[in-house]
This record gives C-alpha cells, sequence and structure tokens, in this order.
C-alpha cells in the first residue's frame, strides 16, 4: 500500500497514472513508444499495450483499487462506466488480479440505453471504446478509470471525445502549415488549450429534498422573489462561510488527487452561488477534467448535507451559472500563438490567427451558438445577466484599435502616430487587464486567449471547442493555400489580414451587450439573434455548417444530423419532465395547501359574529386566494391537456413546446407564485427562496 499522501506536491496527482509514473514503471521501450504515440499519433502495438495494462493494474491496486472501467462521454453530456472487477479465478478457490492490452484498449459496453441520435440500430445496439492513450487514467472509488472514445460498430462517434480528438488534430495540422510559413521548422504539433471556469450552486440537503422540482428537473419551477436578492451584491467575492470552505477544500483535494488543477474559489454574484476554475491545459484533458469536476462537485457536496446544483437557472430572478471556456492555440514547446509578440513577425503572426479566429466565429457564429442551445441556457441567454443571444467579439480598446487601424490605412495614434504595417511594424503593448472586464461579451479576448461565455454551467465543453478547433482549422487552411504560393509574402500577407478584418468586422463589438440598442444595431450589421433553442437548434443542420464538419473530417452527415437529433429530443425530454412536475406539484402539493388555508381563514370569518372581531384581513385574503386558486386549477389542466398533445417527431415537438407549453408554464408559475406570497408559511408545502437562498 502505498502511503496517504500529505503535502500539496504528493497529493497532486497521487491517483493519476501520469506521465511520471509510466516513465518509472514501464520499461523504456514501452514509455517511448507511449510518448511517440502522444507525440506522432502514432499507434500503439499490441504487446506495449499488454504492458502498459500491467504496469496500470499494479499500480491501481497498490492504490486500493479493485475494479477498472472505461470511462466515456455518451451524448448525455455526463459520464459513463461500466465496471469489471480485475479478478480472475485461477482454481482451488483463488483469484488472481488480472488486467490485459486488450481489456485495456477496446471495450465493449451494452451501449443500448445512450443516446444515438438514430446512428445505431436495434439490431446493432454494441457500442465500443476504445482507450484515448492522450488522457490519463486515474482512480475514482476503488476503479481504475480508463478515459475511452465511444463509437458504434461501424465507427460513427457516439460521444463528445472523438469528434474534440479530431478537431484538435486537423487544427494542429493547419496551424503547423501557418507556422511553417513564418519560418518555424519545429513545431510538430499545435494544440488547443482550454480552461473551463465552472460556476455552480450550493444549497442545504434538507431543503433540496422538500423540493420535488430540485429533485426532478435540478431547478426551482416555482418560488416568488425573495425580499432580499443579490441586490446588495454582498456575496461576490465576500467572505466565505465555514461551511462552503469545508466543502471548497474537499473538493480541491479530491480534484488534485486526479490531477485537476483546481486554482481559484470564490463567491459568486447570487446568493450560494460559486466559481471553480482550473489551470488550462490541452482542450482533451480539460474536457474530461470538467466532467470530472462537475462529477466531484456533486459527490463532495453530498458528503457535507449539501446539494451542488448546476442547473443555468435553479432560482428565478437570482443570477444564473455559467461557464466560461478560455481558448488558445499553442505550440508543442508551449508558445502561446494568440499571444501578441515582440516582432514584427511575431505580431503579423498573431494578427493572422486573430484574423483567421475573426473570420471563423463571424461565418459560423450560428453553429457557436447552436452548440449552447440546451434548455437550461434558455433561462440564461439574453436575459440580461449572460452574455446576449447574439454573438459578437470583443477585443478591446487597444487591439481594436490596431484592428482599426490595419482596416482603415490610418495612423494608430496611441502608438505614437504611424500607419501600422504588418510584418514591418510592431504591436503597441496589450495591456491584458484592460481586455477582459466587458463582462457581457459572449467572446472576449483576454489578452492571450478567447473567453468565450456562453456554456451553460451544466454543459459539456467539448461542443463549443469542437466547433472553434474546426472553424479555426477552416479559416487557417484556406491561408494556408494562399500564402504558400505566394510570390510577396509579407505582401500578400498584410493584404489578406487587411481584407478579412475589412470582411468580418461587423463581428466585433466592444460595447455594452445587454442594452438593447446593441440588439438593434446587430441585426442592422445581420449578426444572427437566435434567441432559443427552438430557433438556435436548426442551424446545427444548416448545409454551411455540413459542410464544414464533413469537410474536415469532423462529423460525417450522419453523425452530426444524429448530434442535432439528440439536442432536440433532450429538449423535449427537459421541458417534458418539467411541464408534469409542476402539474404534480399543483394539484399534490399547492391547491390542497392553499385550500387548507383559505379554510382556516373562512372558519375565521364564520366565527366572527360570535366573536365580534372584525375579519377584514381574512376576508380580503380568502377571497384573493379562491380567487388565484381557480385559476391555478384552469392553468394546470391546460398544461396538462397540452403536455397530453406533443407531437412525437422532434423537432415538431420542439416547436409545440416552444410555442405552447413555455407559455402555460408561466402562466401556472405567476399564479403559483402570487398563492405563495398571499399564504401564510406554515401552509406552504414546501421551502421558499429565502429558505433555500438564505440557509447559512
Ligand atoms: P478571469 O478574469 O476570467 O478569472 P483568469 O486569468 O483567472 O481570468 O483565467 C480564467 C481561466 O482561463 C483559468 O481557467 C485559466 O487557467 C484560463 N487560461 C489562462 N490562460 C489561458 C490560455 N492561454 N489558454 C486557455 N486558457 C487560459
Ligand atoms: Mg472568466
Amino acid at each position: 500500500m502505498i502511503t496517504t499522501p500529505t503535502t500539496m506536491p504528493e497529493l497532486f496527482g497521487s491517483l493519476v497514472f501520469n506521465e511520471e509514473t509510466m516513465q518509472q514503471r514501464l520499461s523504456p521501450a514501452s514509455y517511448a513508444a507511449w510518448k511517440k504515440c502522444i507525440t506522432d499519433g502514432t499507434s500503439l502495438d499490441i504487446s506495449i499495450a499488454n504492458e502498459i495494462a500491467e504496469s496500470m493494474k499494479q499500480w491501481a491496486v497498490e492504490h486500493g483499487a479493485t475494479h477498472f472501467t472505461h470511462w466515456f462521454q455518451p451524448m448525455t453530456g455526463v459520464t459513463a462506466e461500466k465496471h469489471d472487477s480485475f479478478v480472475s479465478p485461477i482454481g482451488g478457490g483463488k483469484i488472481v488480479m488480472e488486467f490485459s492490452g486488450k481489456e485495456l484498449v477496446r471495450g465493449e459496453p451494452d451501449a443500448s440505453s445512450f443516446p444515438s441520435g438514430g446512428l445505431r440500430a436495434t439490431f446493432e445496439a454494441r457500442g465500443y471504446t476504445a482507450w484515448d492513450p492522450t488522457s490519463f487514467a486515474f482512480i475514482k472509488d476503488g476503479s481504475l478509470c480508463i478515459p475511452t472514445i465511444f463509437c458504434s460498430y461501424s465507427g460513427e462517434a457516439l460521444d463528445k471525445k472523438m469528434p474534440l480528438l479530431r478537431s484538435m488534430d486537423e487544427v494542429s495540422r493547419q496551424a503547423v502549415r501557418i507556422l511553417r510559413l513564418f519560418g518555424d521548422t519545429e513545431t510538430k504539433r499545435v494544440i488547443p488549450q482550454v480552461g473551463a471556469e465552472q460556476e455552480y450552486f450550493l444549497i442545504d440537503k434538507e431543503g433540496y429534498k422538500q423540493r420535488e422540482d430540485l429533485r426532478m428537473c435540478g431547478r426551482t419551477l416555482f418560488g416568488a422573489k425573495p425580499p432580499k436578492g443579490q441586490e446588495l451584491e454582498d456575496h461576490y467575492f465576500g467572505a466565505i462561510r465555514p461551511r462552503v470552505a469545508a466543502y471548497m477544500q474537499e473538493l480541491d483535494e479530491e480534484l488534485w488527487k486526479v490531477g485537476v488543477l483546481s486554482k481559484t474559489k470564490h463567491n459568486e454574484v447570487a446568493p450560494c452561488q460559486h466559481e471553480m476554475a482550473p489551470i488550462y491545459t490541452d482542450a482533451n484533458t480539460a474536457c474530461d477534467h470538467n466532467q470530472l469536476a462537475m462529477e466531484l462537485m456533486k459527490k463532495v457536496a453530498d458528503r457535507h448535507g449539501l446539494v451542488c446544483l448546476l442547473h443555468e437557472k435553479p432560482f428565478a430572478g437570482v443570477n444564473g451559472s455559467g461557464k466560461h471556456d478560455n481558448w488558445s492555440l499553442s505550440t508543442d514547446s508551449g508558445k502561446n500563438l494568440l499571444k501578441p509578440g515582440s516582432t514584427p513577425s511575431q505580431n503579423a503572426q498573431f494578427l493572422l490567427f486573430l484574423a483567421a479566429f475573426i473570420k471563423g466565429v463571424d461565418e459560423y457564429q450560428d453553429f457557436l451558438r447552436a452548440t449552447v442551445a440546451f434548455a437550461g441556457n434558455d433561462h440564461r441567454l439574453g436575459a440580461q445577466e449572460a452574455p446576449p443571444a447574439v454573438v459578437s467579439i470583443f477585443l478591446g480598446d487597444e487591439l481594436n484599435a490596431v484592428v482599426e487601424s490595419i482596416i482603415n490605412g490610418t495612423k494608430y495614434t496611441d502608438a505614437g502616430k504611424r500607419t501600422l504595417e504588418v510584418g514591418v511594424d510592431v504591436l503597441p503593448s496589450i495591456r491584458q487587464d484592460n481586455t477582459d472586464r466587458n463582462r457581457t461579451s459572449p467572446m472576449a479576448f483576454t489578452g492571450n486567449k478567447f473567453e468565450f461565455r456562453m456554456l451553460g454551467s451544466s454543459q459539456s465543453v467539448s461542443g463549443p471547442n469542437i466547433a472553434l478547433n474546426t472553424m479555426m482549422a477552416e479559416q487557417l487552411e484556406e491561408f494556408a493555400d494562399q500564402l504558400e504560393k505566394a510570390k510577396d509574402f509579407t505582401g500578400e500577407l498584410q493584404a489578406l489580414i487587411r481584407k478579412t478584418l475589412t470582411e468580418h468586422q461587423r463581428i466585433i463589438f466592444n460595447g455594452n451587450g445587454y442594452e438593447d440598442a446593441w440588439i438593434k444595431e446587430a441585426e442592422k450589421r445581420g449578426l444572427s439573434n437566435l434567441t432559443s433553442t427552438a430557433d438556435a437548434l436548426p442551424a446545427y443542420t444548416a448545409k454551411k455548417n455540413i459542410d464544414l464538419f464533413t469537410r474536415h473530417g469532423i462529423y460525417t452527415k450522419s453523425e452530426i444530423e444524429a448530434r442535432a437529433e439528440i439536442h432536440m429530443e433532450n429538449y423535449v425530454t427537459t421541458l417534458t419532465i418539467e411541464g408534469n412536475t409542476m402539474v404534480d406539484m399543483i394539484q399534490h402539493q399547492i391547491l390542497p395547501a392553499v385550500s387548507n388555508y383559505a379554510d382556516h381563514l373562512c372558519q375565521r370569518i364564520y366565527h366572527k359574529d360570535a366573536s365580534g372581531v372584525s375579519c377584514k384581513f381574512e376576508t380580503v385574503t380568502a377571497k384573493k386566494i379562491a380567487d388565484l386558486t381557480d385559476k391555478l386549477m384552469d392553468a394546470a389542466e391546460k398544461l396538462e391537456q397540452d403536455l397530453s398533445k406533443v407531437p412525437s417527431e422532434s423537432r415538431k415537438a420542439m416547436d409545440y413546446i416552444h410555442k405552447t407549453l413555455l407559455g402555460d408554464m408561466s402562466t401556472a408559475r405567476k399564479l403559483a407564485d402570487q398563492l405563495e406570497t398571499a399564504t401564510a408559511k406554515e401552509y406552504w408545502p414546501f421551502p421558499v427562496y429565502s429558505d433555500l437562498l438564505f440557509y447559512m
């Protein structure tokens, strides 16, 4: 048995079969083969897989593991695992712990219960998992977890990892071509880097248990505004309460053990809202780590008598939760390609990558928006708190001035009154703290990375990263095709950057994204404003988007169509559950409760003659409650009826829900919330917002 780690460096990654462990435990030949597989994308032969498996098993058993599982990310957006034990009987009632290269490399979970969007015919329900040697195995709950991709019998991607890996390869290939043009002969791979900041709510388990809506839907379907909300902003960066501090400490330790570099913790704007940010890493690992983090957040909360809510909008009228996807490109030697440099050539290269990014986001803004289209996120995007539904890019004053001077061929005044010549001049310095304070922008340049802020807190980060990698690959390919043939490289480069920035300047917006004026302006600029999931999801399968992904081998046409189908099904299922839960709570909890209260009031009124006391309050309240009760009953009935009419085909169902059910639910909620305000607290059947949000 390994001794329990005590210091942070010992603790960190102690449950990860990482590079250092591999170097110590594998033969030099196997270690080298694994390393080559990572850097050059070569495949591993079975004898090496056998050795790695054996060494992984030994290490895992020493750390208390008894089982192994292929850990994968089906299109549900959460992770899945199927555990097998290492145990193998050897006769005489004895066992040995075994794990072969074959078991490491390939698994065959019963896949029939995972969504496939029609990709997998029911007669061929098998799915396969295949080891992703670029993401380290780790131990969780006594199981060795092996990160894997998940695909169908015929090799179609059924998960979120396989297309992410494909997109990382593709953007690398194209970015390396560009680097060669700038004289870089060394770089073999360019790797997208991602840091996913994760917001979440933490509430007391007792209150949670008493709310059917929280248990069934992860959000409250009812709840009048509490007397105190986030108006005082006393929560943001406020002192962390001891109970939450204890939770955060344990969460950090759990995350460190599995190699997640959790770094910051602070309170968010809303009461009970917090954030965890890891230090960025390659997009694949970052995506795995974010999934792990979401899982551990929930688990650790449970041990503290708390519940971690990852829903985008657990409470109406209170800030929702998002996930900021910080994205950049780095060479294999660690050079950040989105960082302005100090020489004219470095800066020309930076501006070319910047131009590619701007063009990519402009051309595929609808797809980017569609990757975050999700029932939970509909409560945030465009609701004056999260970024608006319009995709735009914020550059900050300095970089924006640079872009304008390039477009207009005018003098760049701040930096000594000169015209900026790409490839000849150096850029003025761009102060980082100046670039990241516009919190209203969905896509902000923050000094050396872009921060995409539209993702919902519960979503997998892979969707937008697949999109960003692929749209970047597309533009870089186009640029490389042109520039590789250029006779006058600097001249053509300058012209290309200028042309690109000019044609796509409309996507740049540095003002306040929450203002109505921006929505009007955006419309004038021809930017898309897809305000709901029902509006945004069809973009998934727009021809130009299918073309983009098929051209780069990220998705086949059927893979992308399957994904769109799954997203629509998910929307329909989520809202159907919400609608049914609402009806159930109204009929079985709210109506009986308000009826009891009305009865209590009426008894008082009935007895008034005997006591001779005035009953103004009772009379007025009883009337109000009776009126609201009747209306709520009707609203619940209408909702119930409409729920029975949801069409079976997903696109139709989604549109129907958007047009009909959302309105029904909003009507019912308003009435119920008015009743909550009118009803004595002891009669109300479940904890209210002030109980849930101010429990500390
Ligand atoms: P914020 O002001 O949003 O808190 P931070 O500088 O703390 O900004 O970074 C937020 C996240 O961005 C962290 O997860 C961090 O690791 C990540 N990050 C920093 N630099 C990069 C980069 N070059 N590429 C990708 N992510 C990055
Ligand atoms: Mg941020």
